[in-house]
């Protein structure tokens, strides 16, 4: 009775938000030491550089570089380079190339050592490639033909203020809310979703459509705005009687993806003026606090990702399904041991999102298809995103939510799926993502005592 139905969102009378915080509270050691330190979820591999943006011309500054990026600063030439919106979404650490497969066909037996550093076992982040699964609600990282991508370190690129914004940032965002439309997209692209294999070159971009839909999202939005002074109370979210369960599920996981990386640039933002890091309270008010919708779509991703997890664990438990780390016992039994503590503390409440309820009745079963592929546009949508760490974050949560729709939607534990249903890859940024999602929770708390005491001082 207590599931959270995707209808029925985050409801004080079953999990409220003080649940879902004592549930954090619960799981987020675990998630912390899970993706803090092990190698295997620690790096990322993916193709960060050689894909173009699919949907237009990244020249043409609707979404692009870093150029666009800094332009948005007043007075960039002003603040020291070191934290120019440039140098701030750089990538830091070292970075390892994955090996193609054919040099992994000549060595099988023997995972082939990458460059991640000293105290790095590479091992142990090598992966073989698998094939692209249509159960996937992403592209998959090693779709390219060309280049097996990069492994980078999640440690030493947090997710965090860069200064990318403007039009190039906008223009992404706005793209992704109009892929909540469900009806004939504006990119020409749509026609063949789900069938596109490698990014197509730029293609012309319908920007009046994208515009109005961000007006009409917009206008939405304002409906939906309840009184910013009773920001946590329990209805949220769409509302609209013509539109159907599925769409506004789709709508809710954009906007909490949205609002997480919004908390963490606002938690982690660097003041220019003293070049310190801290969190900048004024940021979190005019971009989530004002908007509770937001902030219950955060929640309600972070429903989604336990259940996600939790339904993941007895296939994570079972020995065979995952070595983790071929050829070091040791490290991987640690490894699995911290999976387990994470899913074993996902489930220690009721199940917390029932996922039963989509993709049934009416138009359901056939939304399903178009809603895997619009998911899958999102996803190809992060190579528009114009700020290398932007665009690391972007792709790794789109990924860590594709992963966990296809485990609420492709899976069911009692199949034996052969290969194993999850890349390593998918592993990594599902687990990242919950990290996102519970450091997320944490901050939102926080940020919310000191408006409080904001408030009270006056
Ligand atoms: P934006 O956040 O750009 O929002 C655009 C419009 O979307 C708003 O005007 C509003 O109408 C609507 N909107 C905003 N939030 C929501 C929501 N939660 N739900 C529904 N609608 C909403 N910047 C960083 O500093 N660090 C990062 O790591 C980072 N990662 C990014 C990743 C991606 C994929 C993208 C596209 C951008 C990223 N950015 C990052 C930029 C950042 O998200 C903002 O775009 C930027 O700070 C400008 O903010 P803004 O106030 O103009 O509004």
């Amino acid at each position: 009775a207590c599931a959270i139905s995707p209808k029925a969102i985050v409801s004080d009378a079953c999990a409220s938000y003080s649940t879902l915080e004592r549930l954090n509270r619960n799981v987020k050691p675990a998630l912390d030491e899970l993706t803090q330190t092990t190698d295997f979820f620690s790096h990322y591999r993916l193709n960060l550089f050689n894909k173009r943006c699919p949907f237009w011309n990244d020249e043409n500054g609707m979404c692009g570089n870093i150029a666009c990026a800094v332009e948005t600063l007043d007075n960039e030439a002003d603040i020291p380079e070191v934290w120019r919106a440039s140098e701030l979404g750089k990538l830091e650490g070292p970075r390892a190339k994955h090996p193609g497969k054919g040099v992994q066909k000549e060595r099988p037996e023997r995972p082939l050592q990458g460059k991640l550093g000293a105290d790095v076992g590479e091992s142990c982040v090598v992966e073989y490639d698998d094939e692209c699964d249509d159960r996937d609600y992403c592209v998959p990282e090693d779709e390219s033909a060309s280049s097996k991508g990069d492994y980078v370190s999640l440690l030493r690129n947090p997710e965090r203020f860069t200064g990318y914004a403007g039009d190039g940032a906008k223009g992404v965002w706005d793209a992704v809310y109009r892929e909540n439309c469900f009806q004939k997209s504006s990119f020409p692209e749509s026609a063949a979703l789900g069938k596109i294999t490698t990014p197509k070159g730029p293609a012309a971009m319908d920007f009046k459509a994208v515009i109005d839909a961000a007006g009409r999202q917009q206008a939405l939005e304002e409906q939906r705005q309840h009184n910013p002074l009773t920001p946590f109370v329990a209805k949220t979210g769409l509302e609209h009687e013509d539109e159907c369960l599925e769409k506004r599920v789709f709508y809710r996981v954009m906007s909490g993806m949205h609002a997480s990386i919004s908390t963490h640039l606002c938690w982690d933002f660097l003041n220019q003026t003293t070049g310190q890091w801290q969190p900048n309270v004024n940021c979190y008010i005019g971009r989530l606090h004002k908007y509770p919708e937001r902030i219950s779509n955060l929640y309600f991703n972070y429903a989604l990702l336990t259940r996600a997890i939790a339904k993941l664990g007895p296939y994570l438990s079972r020995h065979d399904a995952y070595t983790f780390c071929t050829g070091d016992r040791g490290q991987d039994a640690a490894t699995r041991a911290k999976v387990l503590a994470v899913t074993e503390k996902a489930s220690s409440v009721p199940q917390i999102f029932d996922e039963s309820l989509m993709f049934k009745n009416g138009e359901g079963p056939s939304l399903k298809e178009d809603f895997r592929n619009r998911f899958r546009n999102v996803s190809r949508l992060m190579d528009c995103v114009g700020c290398d760490k932007c665009r690391l974050w972007g792709k790794l949560q789109t990924a860590g939510y594709g992963t966990a729709l296809k485990v609420l939607f492709e899976f069911d534990n009692n199949d034996e799926p052969q290969p194993p249903l999850l890349k390593r890859t998918e592993l990594v940024a599902l687990f990242n993502t919950y990290a996102r999602l519970s450091s997320s929770l944490t901050a939102i708390q926080k940020f919310r005592t000191m408006v409080e005491e904001a408030e009270a001082a006056v």
